[in-house]
Parts: structure tokens; sequence; C-alpha cells
């Protein structure tokens, strides 16, 4: 194999979602509607509080994880099964929906720069209806590499360089990665074969690429990939997972196998037994 070239960019496209909050959607809809096993990566950046106020009221989840990875202000959360916390700048959130959540994600301020993500990940079938789980981790529970050439690597998911990442033990083996690189820096990282992969720029210009802020790369296949920071450095979100290859029946935050599934949530919902 080799390194994995960069088969597609993805701009990320404005919308709005929850009670009104602008986002920036790059995995989910129009260029990219899945990169199996990820259904949706979501951007939130925006220092005015008309685009965030609102937040994401009680809203249900069934069949997949939702990963809220804050970098700056914090946002608060309350769930259908009396938990609640807050995801301040740093923290990460991995939530399990199996079956059933219904929750609200509130941003815990009313000014200042709110900026934070949420991948949605998909579950295999044989796990969409297991108990909902949650996993909450302090920024200091994020493991980090420092490399010689300076690049800062947060570990999420995944593991680099032999440190593993905060969180283990999910089906689709993901690495989740947080890459701050000085300027012209590089970045190898092995990544399994088969498994999908794509990075997300979000701060900076990667060289070669065209690729600036708000866009992403689709890596084909190999066994690493590369990653080259512009004049100015750069900030990237890096993602791998190994794919399910097994058919998505979608509908909102619902996201099951079966269009039978799909009317299944929605009935569970109304009568009030998504969550179990
Ligand atoms: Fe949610």
């Amino acid at each position: 194999m080799g390194k994995r070239e960069v088969i597609k960019v993805v701009k990320g496209q404005a919308v709005s979602d929850g009670d009104g909050v602008q986002l920036t959607r790059v995995i989910g809809n129009g260029e990219l509607k899945e990169h199996d096993p990820f259904l949706l990566l979501d951007e939130m950046r925006s220092d005015n509080p008309g685009d965030y106020i609102g937040g994401f009221p009680d809203h249900p989840h069934r069949g997949f994880e939702t990963v809220s990875y804050m970098l700056a202000g914090s946002m608060e959360h309350h769930d259908s099964t009396g938990e609640s916390g807050i995801i301040g700048a740093g923290g990460v959130q991995w939530m399990t929906a199996g079956r059933g959540v219904i929750h609200s994600e509130l941003p815990k301020q009313d000014k200042g720069l709110l900026w934070g993500f949420q991948l949605w990940l998909n579950l295999p079938a044989d796990e969409k209806m297991s108990p909902a789980r949650y996993r909450n981790f302090a920024p200091e529970d994020i493991p980090q590499v420092l490399r010689d050439d300076g690049a800062i690597i947060k570990i999420i998911a995944g593991e680099v360089d032999g440190v593993k990442g905060a969180v283990s033990g999910i089906s689709t083996d993901p690495l989740y990665i947080d890459i701050a690189l000085p300027p012209h820096g590089l970045f190898t990282q092995s990544v399994n074969i088969g498994h999908s992969s794509f990075a997300y720029v979000i701060e900076g210009t990667l060289e070669g690429e065209n690729l600036q802020k708000g866009s992403a790369a689709v890596f084909g296949e190999g066994d690493f990939i590369e990653i080259g920071a512009g004049a100015s450095g750069a900030r990237v979100l890096v993602f791998a997972a190994r794919p399910l290859n097994e058919p998505i029946a979608r509908y909102g935050p619902f996201v099951m196998n079966t269009k039978e599934e799909i009317q299944q949530a929605i009935k569970d919902y109304n009568n009030g037994t998504l969550t179990g």
C-alpha cells in the first residue's frame, strides 16, 4: 500500500439546526451525505450569541453515537436518564445513544466565542439497541503527543506514537485526533487498510491540496496519511474508522438499518418508550 491520496475535497455548508443554531455541516448533507461509518460532522463557531443562544432543546437519538468536542466556550446537557453535565473548552463527551436518549444541549454562556464540533458515528446493527452510555472527559483527560517538529496532537480516540486515546472499546475502532502543526509542519499517521478516513481543516491551510479552514479532505486507500501545513501552520481534525458496510436508513435523529426500524423508532418516541 502506501500514502492515502486526497480523492475528494468537501467544503462545509452553512446550515441552521436545533433552535436556530448556525453551523457548518461537513458531513451529513450535500456533497458528502455520509462517509461510512461517519454520519455527520458539524462545526459551531461564532462569537455572536444570536448564532448559538437557542442551542438544541430536547430531542431524541437512536442507533449511533454522538461525539461532542469543545474548543471554546461551554455547552450544558441534560438527558432522559437524569444525567447532566457541562462540556467546557478542551472537553469531550462521547455519547452512545444506543436504543435511545432524549436530551438537550444548550450553551452555558450568553456571550463570547462558542466553538465546538459534533460527530455522529454509526453503530453496527447488533449494537443499535444497546443501552445508552456516556463517557465524559475533561481537557486534562485527553492524552497529548508532542512531536520533535512542534506538532501537538490530542488523541480523543485511536493511537498516535504508541499513546492511546481517551476512548477505546468502540466497534468501528475509530481514530479521532486534533493536530496543531507549525508552519510547513508535516504530519504522518498510519491508518488501518480498509478504514474510511478524512481530515477537516479548522485553522490555517494545508499545502498542495488547496485545503483551507472549513474544508475536508477525503482520503483514498493506503496505510498512512500525510498532512502538510501551509506557511502559517494549520490545525486539523483527523478521523478514521472501520466502515460497517450495512444498509443505512436515516430519518433526522434516528439512524437504523431498515425503514421499519425507523418507523419503530418514531413510534417508540411518540409512545414515550424510545429510551426503554
Ligand atoms: Fe443531540
